[in-house]
C-alpha cells in the first residue's frame, strides 16, 4: 500500500534489513512490546528466538480491534449478529506487518494452525454424526460441536499468528508476541 520508501524490491534485503541506523530509530522496545513505525520491516531475524530465520519471511495482514469496538461487537452479538460482524469489519484497523521466523518457530505456528483447523471441522463433523445416527443424542453432539468451535477459535486467535497488534498510536504499531532476546536488540522508548 502506502509504503513508498520502505518498498524498493531491488534494494539488497540484508542492507535494507539488518538494520541501518535509520532503520533502527523506527524500531523500539518498551517493556514487552515492539514499537515500529507502519511499514517498516523487522529484521530478518526471528522474532521469537532472534536467530537467523534462514529467509522465513512473513508478511500477514494483522487486525486490531479498539477495547470499544471489541465492546459493541460483544453487546451486538447478543442482540443481532450479522451487524456485529459488519461492525467489527468495518471497524478494525488493520496493517501489514513483515517479519522473519526461524525454521523451528515457523514448525510451531504452522502446528498450532492444523490443530485449529482440527478443531474447527471437529466443530462440523460431530453435530453432522450426531443428525446421522438416531441412538446419539443431538442436544450433546451439538454442545460438543461449539466446544469444539470456540476450543479452535481460541488457538486460532491466540496462536494463530505469532505478533498481535495491541495499539495504533500515531502510525506506530504496538506488537506483543517477540521474544526477549529479540527485544533486547532494539533500544528502549
Ligand atoms: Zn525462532
Amino acid at each position: 500500500m502506502e509504503s513508498p520508501q520502505s518498498a524498493d524490491p531491488y534494494a539488497p534485503p540484508q542492507a535494507n534489513l539488518e538494520l541501518s541506523p535509520d532503520h533502527a530509530n523506527l524500531i523500539r522496545r518498551q517493556g514487552k512490546l515492539i514499537v515500529v513505525k507502519r511499514d517498516v520491516p523487522l529484521p530478518e531475524r526471528c522474532v521469537k528466538c532472534n536467530r537467523d530465520a534462514q529467509g522465513i519471511r512473513l508478511s500477514p495482514r494483522l487486525f486490531h480491534y479498539h477495547w470499544w469496538l471489541t465492546l459493541a461487537v460483544v453487546v451486538l452479538l447478543l442482540l443481532f449478529w450479522p451487524l456485529a460482524l459488519i461492525v467489527a469489519l468495518v471497524g478494525r484497523n488493520s496493517a501489514r506487518v513483515e517479519f522473519s521466523l526461524c525454521s523451528i518457530h515457523q514448525r510451531r505456528r504452522q502446528v498450532f494452525a492444523a490443530l485449529a483447523l482440527v478443531f474447527l471441522s471437529l466443530s462440523v463433523v460431530v453435530p453432522w454424526i450426531g443428525f446421522a445416527t438416531p441412538a446419539i443424542d443431538h442436544d450433546v453432539t451439538i454442545g460438543l460441536g461449539i466446544m469444539a468451535f470456540l476450543i479452535g477459535l481460541v488457538i486460532a486467535a491466540v496462536r494463530g499468528q505469532p505478533l498481535r497488534i495491541t495499539q495504533f498510536k500515531d502510525d506506530r504499531l504496538h506488537l506483543r508476541g517477540t521474544g526477549p532476546e529479540f527485544r533486547e536488540s532494539f533500544d528502549a522508548l
